[in-house]
């Protein structure tokens, strides 16, 4: 990419092949072409328009939660999310949602920047902390677990957090910043796992809608290793945090991602290659599907007696912090392994961003 004055002459003397007005700014990471800043907002922008509008992503009147982690990603969503409200009526009511998962160093600074978004795009913010949610930090639930499963409790804490928080504002819908680069590396990683049940679904740009919150990605196409998000974020000057979390031990998962960055090197478009195979995978037995409950504990949506966060807690509190962790598959009755598989598929794919790019 070539930014702004530092375009090479012979470059310069060319002018943007969108406009034919303005001098080119960068290379269009998807075609190549030299373009001037003003168009690659205006495409940037339209694209992500687009998948709203061909998706119907939302309803005029609805209440809509940004899962805001101050990470790139979620910052260029909840700009282009008000932008576009605002140009084209949505009608949306925004929100920004953040968790604070209480890691000191890295969430408390990343905050730091989503409480400025909150004044910078005039969204109101909510914070739901795990500290006041279940009563432990993840600071604190490290120094029980360590470091090989601490982000199993993440990723289920989380889950809840988010639903609880979209509960408090009483959204109809929440986005997150989840883009294909994430997508497909869930694909793989469910593909890696013998996770069928999961893999067709991952791909939906919007999951959930039989849980207590729809989340939808609108930026499903929007491809990070070509740098468009980096871009827009770049040139917009916006304010977001880049520090990967102090417990990321997920070394699988950063060999899935460096494998997909590889294989995006010799081939562009394995990324939606990718996609594309999760999304034509169809199981071909009826696929019995759980039934939904509430937990008898805490009433969150649970297809088993407990739901995992509190199986998680319980654990915690009593001392015995592996009591939900590793018979993850079919762990709290002898028939609902589906449902378990279910149930964890989600919460991996929500710690897939996390833990990795920076978002939710
Ligand atoms: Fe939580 Fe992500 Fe950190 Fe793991 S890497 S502890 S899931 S924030
Ligand atoms: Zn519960």
């Amino acid at each position: 990419m070539e930014e702004g004055n530092k375009i090479p002459k012979s470059a310069s003397s060319r002018l943007c092949c969108r406009c034919n007005e303005r001098k080119p700014a960068l290379k269009r990471p998807k075609t190549l072409e030299q373009i001037c800043r003003k168009c690659f907002y205006e495409v940037f922008e339209e694209e992500i328009h687009q998948v709203i509008v061909g998706n119907q992503l939302f309803k005029a009147g609805e209440r809509v939660a940004i899962g805001a982690s101050g990470g790139k990603d979620s910052t260029v969503l909840a700009y282009v999310m008000s932008e576009l409200n605002r140009r084209h009526n949505y009608g949306l009511d925004l929100f920004l949602l953040s968790v604070d998962e209480g890691i000191t160093g890295y969430r408390d600074d990343s905050l730091e920047t989503v409480k400025r978004n909150e004044v910078q795009y005039g969204l109101p913010l909510k914070i739901v902390s795990y500290k006041e949610l279940y009563g432990w930090t993840m600071d604190e639930i490290v120094k029980v677990i360590g470091l090989k499963n601490n982000c199993t409790f993440c990723g289920v804490f989380r889950r809840q957090a988010l639903d609880r928080g979209a509960a408090y504002l009483k959204v109809d819908k929440l986005v997150t910043g989840h883009n294909a680069d994430d997508i497909a590396e869930t694909v793989l990683l469910n593909i890696l796992r013998g996770d069928v049940a999961r893999l067709s679904r991952c791909t939906s740009i919007t999951t959930g809608e039989d849980g207590p919150i729809p989340r939808c990605k609108p930026f499903k196409y929007t491809y990070e290793n070509l740098n468009q998000n980096h871009t827009y974020a770049y040139f917009k000057k916006l304010d977001y945090f880049s520090t990967e979390c102090i417990y990321s031990p997920n070394a699988y998962r950063g060999f899935a991602r460096e494998f997909i960055k590889d294989l995006e090197r010799i081939r562009p478009r394995a990324i939606v290659d990718i996609i594309k195979s999760g999304e034509n995978f169809r199981i071909s037995t009826s696929t019995k599907m759980p039934e939904q409950g509430t937990c008898e504990r805490c009433g969150y949506i649970s297809s088993q007696k407990w739901c995992k966060a509190c199986v998680l807690l319980e654990g915690l509190n009593r001392g015995l912090p592996k009591l939900g962790i590793g018979r993850s598959r079919g762990l709290e009755n002898g028939n609902g392994n589906r449902k378990d598989m279910e149930q964890n598929g989600d919460v991996r794919s929500i710690e897939s961003k996390q833990c990795g790019s920076l978002d939710f």
